[in-house]
């Protein structure tokens, strides 16, 4: 896991209170960052194309042949994080993120482990995990068919957060 971890970390540095992830915008060049990152830890692996998209909902990684594009929904982002609060698009970001390291990593991605990673970005922020579960309380089932009920999928993120709250303790 360690090797993900820079990764992660930037991601979650965009939701500290010295940097308020507040705007999607943040959010957006804290992923793109991470992306880069990513890279440099794995020279091999392609670098993603982000697209923002109205057709996602809110976001979507594609893996189409040897092409990644990440596609997410600004609009439907910004709504998000004003209705839930801004760490539910940490969040969001972070179940993209997890699935293209599980991509990376050999591993045939699944929903419920790039919710592990989504809870990993928070718990490594010092974040809650609770405006990314009332988001999927309330709108995690309209989705579509790929992903599993909303409590198991709290279940992993809060596996995620409580696995990686304990990376920076000595
Ligand atoms: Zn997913």
């Amino acid at each position: 896991m360690t090797r993900w971890l820079p990764a992660l970390a930037l991601l979650a540095a965009c939701a500290q209170p010295a940097a308020p992830c507040v705007q999607v915008g943040l959010a957006e060049q804290a992923f793109g960052d991470a992306l880069q990152s990513l890279s440099l830890v794995c020279p091999e692996c392609k670098t993603p194309q982000l697209l923002p998209s109205e057709a996602v909902d809110p976001a979507c990684v594609f893996f189409i042949g040897p092409r990644i594009r990440v596609v997410y929904n600004r609009p439907e982002l910004e709504r998000i994080a004003s209705r839930y609060g801004y760490p539910a698009i940490v969040g969001i970001f972070g179940h993209e993120l997890g699935h293209l390291i599980d991509h990376h990593g050999g591993k045939r991605t699944d929903e419920l482990s790039a919710d592990m990673w989504a809870g990993c970005t928070l718990g490594i922020a010092g974040l809650p995990v609770s405006p990314l579960g009332a988001y999927l309380d309330d709108e995690g089932t309209k989705v579509d068919g790929t992903h599993p009920a909303p409590p198991k999928r709290k279940d992993a993120i809060a596996d995620g957060a409580e696995a990686c709250s304990q990376i920076w303790d000595d």
